[in-house]
């Protein structure tokens, strides 16, 4: 009778008639080595989502090294990170959108017109809401309306910023001395 020569037990079953240890014995050990390189792997894994929260990521895109707040969160992702950069996520995303409105311009345009007319009360509503805001807080957008308004031989996107920050200034000294006034009387 066969005994083998790992447990010592007596006719326990081999594989082949060649083997000198028993068939469980066979399955413990494979199971071990098995146990020990998905323990070697998940350290490696370990040690490199350690190494790319101090040294940053190789965006799989563009390959440009970047710290890990550099890519989109994502919670299923090694390091809660995604493999692209924002930068190249966004190329893709506008990409993909500008593909979108070419192949469906037709029905895009159609439906920005539909949603102004269903909206249009609303749409107004934030439209004032927007302007009294510019108006108040002297935002470029009002500033640029004034310097355009008033008779300027200049285009709106000629207007030179140093233009918008001097007649900005002027608005507000203006308001103040308004204010100052009304305070007095
Ligand atoms: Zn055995
Ligand atoms: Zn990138």
């Amino acid at each position: 009778m066969k005994v083998c020569s790992k447990c010592r037990l007596a006719d326990a079953g081999f594989y082949k008639p060649s083997d000198s240890w028993c068939r469980r014995c066979h399955n413990a050990h494979h199971a071990q080595k098995r146990a020990t390189r998905a323990e070697a792997k998940a350290r490696e894994l370990a040690a490199r989502l350690a190494a790319e929260r101090q040294t940053g990521r190789v965006c799989s895109k563009c390959g440009v090294l970047q710290p890990l707040d550099a890519f989109p969160a994502h919670k299923d992702c090694p390091n809660g990170r995604e493999a692209r950069c924002k930068r190249c996520c966004l190329e893709r995303f506008k990409r993909a959108r500008q593909r979108h409105y070419e192949r469906n311009a037709q029905e895009v345009r159609s439906k920005v017109v539909q949603y102004r007319a269903e909206n249009a009360a609303d749409i107004a509503v934030a439209r004032r809401a927007a302007r009294a805001r510019d108006r108040a807080e002297l935002n470029d957008r009002y500033v640029l309306h004034l310097l355009v308004r008033q008779g300027s031989a200049l285009k709106a996107r000629e207007v030179p910023t140093a233009l918008i920050e001097a007649k900005r200034m002027h608005l507000a000294i203006e308001r103040h001395i308004n204010n100052e006034a009304k305070g007095q009387r």
